[in-house]
C-alpha cells in the first residue's frame, strides 16, 4: 500500500547561526535558531516521512531536550527516519518540497540540496523536487525574520 506524508518546519532567522538547508551550508549572515542545525527544509521532509507511517513526528522521536541532538547534522536525522521507514518496509518514491525564504536566492544551490536529501532517502535525484519560494515582503518569512520548508513525501512497500 501507497502511503503519503505531510511536513512542515519554520525556524526564526538569527545573527550567529548557520543556514543550513538541505544539508547544505548557504553562506548569509543570519542563521536558523534551532536545537539542531535548524535545517527548515530536512526537517519537513522527515516529519512527512513519519507522517506517512503515522508515526508522530520529529520532536517526539528527537527531543529538543536531548543533547544528543544538540546542533546536529539533520541529514542525520533524516538517515534515521529513512531507516525507521526501512524497518516498516516503506521506502521513498518521491518528495516534493518548498522553502519560503526572502533571501539569499536559492537557485544556485538546489541541485546541491536535491543530491544531498537524495543520497540521504536512498532515491534518484530526479524523485527529488525542490523549490524555492519568496514570502512577497509579507509576513515573517517576507520580513527576513524566518525560513521555513513543507514537503510531500510518498511512501511504497519495499520489494522483499
Ligand atoms: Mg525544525
Amino acid at each position: 500500500m501507497f502511503r503519503i506524508g505531510i511536513g512542515n518546519d519554520t525556524h526564526r532567522l538569527v545573527a550567529d547561526r548557520p543556514l543550513v538547508l538541505g544539508g547544505l551550508r548557504i553562506e548569509f549572515d543570519r542563521g536558523a535558531e534551532g536545537h539542531s542545525d535548524g535545517d527548515a527544509l530536512t526537517h519537513a521532509i522527515a516529519d512527512a516521512i513519519l507522517g506517512a507511517m503515522a508515526q508522530g513526528d520529529l520532536g517526539l522521536h528527537f527531543p529538543d531536550n536531548d543533547s544528543q541532538w544538540k546542533n546536529a547534522d539533520s541529514l542525520q536525522l533524516l538517515a534515521r527516519v529513512v531507516w525507521l521507514a526501512h524497518e516498516r518496509a516503506f521506502q521513498v518514491v518521491n518528495v516534493d518540497a518548498t522553502i519560503m525564504l526572502e533571501r539569499p536566492k536559492l537557485r544556485e544551490h538546489i541541485d546541491a540540496m536535491r543530491d544531498n536529501l537524495a543520497r540521504t532517502l536512498n532515491v534518484d535525484a530526479s524523485c527529488v523536487s525542490v523549490k524555492a519560494k519568496t514570502g512577497e515582503g509579507l509576513d515573517a518569512v517576507g520580513r527576513g525574520e524566518a525560513v521555513s520548508a513543507q514537503a510531500v513525501v510518498l511512501l511504497e512497500p519495499k520489494p522483499n
